[in-house]
């Protein structure tokens, strides 16, 4: 099959990446192609699945018209400035335009090392490609803006982490993989030709309505701003937010040691390496904001204007985050509660309602769900005193009552709050099993999640919080 690549970022100067194709690897076995996403950007799922097909998705076939190469980028890694991170184990095999006329990026990602490898082997092993794989299609089934994953195979070879494992390849697909810390990459080396030619870049890809590097600055901090309040809807936790960890076309991207909470707690921390909290769940959006100054700052010497002049205009578009959130959140909030406004008392009752739930360890999903049901009481079955809900769910009701029919608003909630997220237990378990070679949990968790908003009553037991001895309390980079 011939794939119609057309390379963008290839044709952008040299020093933007290195040419490079990917390590081949011992014995391809496909694990699982996205036929969904395969049909979106052109491409035949059945070729895909051919020996051909899985020869490219595990580095060994480089097809027709790919332009293979590993893009450089720095960061700040936990508020540490990285002068040169880059793709260590990944590969962007080219560019292909979809049938909904969207550029995406196809990255091969654990297809060997690379120039920015460091001391890693630029191989990932396959926990964390399932983990990507489901997490990523779960977010991209709740609607919220993410990279996909298009395919992962196993390579036959082994990975050295703290234990051997099994290699994986994920294909992964993006709109792009240009990050904050791509424009940091530039600054720091004083290149401001690469730097106005990545703006532009950027500007035609992803923001054409934008016309100056202010402009673009305000058009990420926008997305940014939808895409935390998002998260923070979905009780979704990202656990490395890196400045090379954010997408500036506003996608979800890194899947490391990221996790939906079950129960909730503002100050939620999964990762193993987050001692501190930076990227607690209640933390999630002032990060955005400290990454978002740091791309400002990236753009000041390109804005035209006296570096003093640069940096007011720069902070306000940055101030700007506080009311683009909360109103992205308040709608968010206002969906998931079933009310049609949210002004200040409704506003009110949603934080009483986290604050109530903090103080019960109740599930983050299990309550809304429960609440856009028939009898949204079963909710105080969540708590772990179910009295906590008891004055507040009389509130709620007058308010939710005055806005049309009781069918409107389950339909209308129901397609607002999840019944099934990626539960991190249920990845492990997917995860595990896949190692001793069973794929079938995997697979109906991938099924299952492409519908997370409907009930699915044959795979109620992936709707429940995980017992006890169940739940997952860190997360792992996996790298
Ligand atoms: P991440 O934590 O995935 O955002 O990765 C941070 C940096 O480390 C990026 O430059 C990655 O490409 C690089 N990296 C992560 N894992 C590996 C690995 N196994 N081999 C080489 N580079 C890696
Ligand atoms: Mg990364």
């Amino acid at each position: 099959m011939q794939i119609a690549f057309d390379n963008s970022y290839a044709r952008l100067p040299e020093r933007f990446f290195r040419p490079l194709a990917p390590t081949p690897v011992r014995a391809p076995a496909l694990i699982k192609v996205n036929a969904d996403l395969a049909a979106e950007l052109g491409l035949d799922a059945d070729w895909l699945e051919s020996p051909e097909g899985v020869a490219m998705l595990a580095g060994n076939h480089v097809p027709q018209g790919a332009a293979p190469l590993a893009q450089a980028y720095a960061g700040h890694q936990f508020g540490g400035w990285v002068p040169q991170l880059g793709d260590g184990r990944a590969v962007l095999l080219g560019e292909v335009i979809g049938t909904d006329g969207t550029r995406r990026d196809i990255q091969l990602k654990g297809s060997g090392p690379t120039p920015f490898s460091r001391r890693g082997d630029g191989r990932a092993w396959l926990g964390p490609v399932l983990r990507e794989y489901v997490v990523s299609e779960a977010m991209h089934a709740l609607g919220i803006p993410t990279t996909r994953a298009l395919a992962a195979v196993a390579t036959g070879e082994e990975v050295h982490r703290e234990r051997v494992r099994p290699g994986a390849v994920l294909t992964r697909v993006a709109r792009s993989h240009i990050r904050v810390g791509t424009f940091q990459y530039f600054a720091a080396r004083g290149d401001e030709k690469a730097l106005r030619t990545l703006t532009d870049h950027v500007i035609a890809r992803h923001y054409p309505e934008a016309e100056t590097p202010l402009d673009l600055l305000s058009a990420v901090v926008a997305a940014q701003a939808r895409l935390i309040a998002r998260w923070m809807g979905v009780g979704f936790i990202h656990g490395v937010m890196n400045t090379d960890n954010m997408s500036v076309a506003g996608e979800t991207i890194d899947y490391g040691p990221c996790a939906f909470m079950d129960a909730y707690h503002p100050d939620m921390v999964f990762s193993s390496i987050d001692q501190f909290g930076r990227y607690a769940f209640r933390k999630q959006p002032e990060i955005a904001v400290w990454n978002l100054a740091q791309f400002a700052t990236a753009l000041l010497p390109i804005m035209g204007l006296a570096h003093k002049e640069a940096v007011e205009v720069a902070t306000r578009v940055i101030e700007g985050f506080a009311d683009l959130f909360a109103t992205a959140w308040e709608e968010v909030y206002a969906a998931k509660l079933g009310l049609s406004r949210m002004g200040e008392p409704e506003a009110s009752l949603a934080y009483d309602l986290l604050l109530r739930m903090a103080k019960g360890q109740a599930d983050f999903t299990r309550v809304f769900r429960a609440l856009s049901g028939a009898d949204p009481t079963t909710a105080r079955t969540e708590f772990s005193d179910p009295a906590l809900l008891d004055d507040w769910l009389p509130r709620w009701r007058a308010r939710v009552g005055q806005n049309g029919p009781e069918s409107a608003r389950i339909a209308r909630m129901q397609a607002a709050n999840p019944a099934f997220i990626a539960r991190n237990h249920r990845v492990e378990e997917a995860i595990a099993a896949a190692v001793d070679g069973d794929y079938a949990p995997f697979e109906r968790l991938v099924r299952v999640l492409a519908h997370p908003f409907d009930d699915q009553p044959e795979a109620r037991d992936l709707a429940l919080a995980p017992r006890p001895e169940e739940v997952v309390r860190q997360t792992f980079c996996g790298t």
